[in-house]
């Protein structure tokens, strides 16, 4: 029998999401003493906290993009007390090393999703449904327009782009986050269609998970990279590589951007890439709808992309549904300083 909480378990405040129980913040996007951390991207691992607990696949990510932190592992599953609220990792699907938080207390239990997918993108662990009373969800992509195609499908789409400028003898520049989207598609790239070089930003982050995931060779592009040897090989890096300067390096080339945005006509053309390719580590619409169903919760949260659609639906059909602001920026498609 659920004893009814004193206080919420988890509130929003000015520094993040605050569970005063156990005195500890579920990402925070200002500096605390004590921060529980889904994963690894900029918007939800910030810098300056004293102390990190994450998931032990994201201890050595945190530690490439933040230096010298103290911080400690747990296992998916693994449960860990403080103050008697209890918390655990769960699956997430959104990038290696990404979870949902658990927390419990007195039988009261709430997930915070940080960011997830569901469908399966070969490399990440998949998303686990989690039961619970009060669900905060990401809804970057909260609208029924959104409808991710098979991602198997686009993997081939983008070897076939990339084989064709092969034959043409054309460099291929591809863009896509560093820590994520850019393992994802390095993993299904076809290497004997030629050589794989990566941007220092994406080639060092993935450095990260050598021994661990399998990819196939690849090599930094240096000052040293010759036009002649770029011709024909496909170059990963992360959207903000826009810099005139590195893209004159690269002689002849066509480029493509693989994001969900990609899926709307007005992104497309923002971009400016040559090919689109729709491919996104967030849950579409479907995939949103699903994941609230699964967790058989009475409560839902909505946190950054289309919050007060997703949680104006979701009261229609009868959860108790809100909207709560966060420094979290969800997926863009323009080129960000953080690569
Ligand atoms: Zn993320
Ligand atoms: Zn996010």
């Amino acid at each position: 029998m659920k004893k009814k909480n004193p206080v919420p378990l988890l509130e929003f405040t000015s520094k993040g999401i605050y569970c005063s129980l156990a005195d500890v913040y579920l990402d925070p996007w200002r500096p605390v003493a004590k921060a529980i951390i889904s994963h690894g991207h900029a918007d939800h691992a910030r810098w300056g906290h004293k102390q990190y607990i994450t998931h032990q696949d994201n201890v050595a990510i945190l530690k490439h993009r933040l230096g010298a932190i103290v911080v400690s592992g747990k296992a998916y599953g693994e449960t860990f007390s403080i103050n008697n609220v209890t918390f655990s990792f769960h699956p997430s699907g959104h990038v290696i090393g990404a979870a949902q938080i658990r927390v419990e207390h007195r039988g009261e239990v709430w997930v915070f999703t940080g960011d997830y997918k569901i469908k399966n993108d070969g490399l990440t662990l998949p998303f686990e449904p989690v039961k619970c009373h009060t669900f905060i969800t990401e809804s970057t992509f909260g609208i029924p327009v959104f409808h991710w195609p098979d991602p198997v499908e686009v993997h081939t789409a983008i070897n076939h782009w990339w084989a064709a400028n092969n034959k043409a003898g054309r460099a291929s520049l591809l863009l896509g986050y560093s820590l994520g989207k850019a393992q994802r598609l390095l993993h299904f790239l076809d290497p004997s269609i030629g050589p794989i070089y990566t941007h220092s930003a994406v080639g060092n982050m993935t450095a990260v998970f050598e021994g661990t995931h399998a990819f196939p060779p690849y090599q930094n592009l240096t000052a040293e990279t010759s036009k002649k040897a770029l011709a024909g090989s496909l170059i990963l890096a992360p959207p903000a590589a826009t810099e005139a300067s590195w893209l004159r390096k690269l002689g002849d080339y066509r480029s493509g951007f693989a994001s969900g945005w990609m899926h709307t006509r007005g992104a497309r053309r923002r971009r400016a890439v040559d090919q689109a390719f729709v491919l996104s580590d967030h849950a579409d619409w479907p995939g949103l709808l699903a994941a609230v169903k699964a967790t058989q919760c009475e409560n839902v949260i909505t946190t950054h992309g289309y919050t007060d659609l997703f949680a104006q639906y979701l009261r229609e059909k009868g959860w108790n549904a809100r909207t709560e602001k966060t420094n979290y920026e969800g997926e863009s498609i323009d080129p960000k300083p953080t690569l």
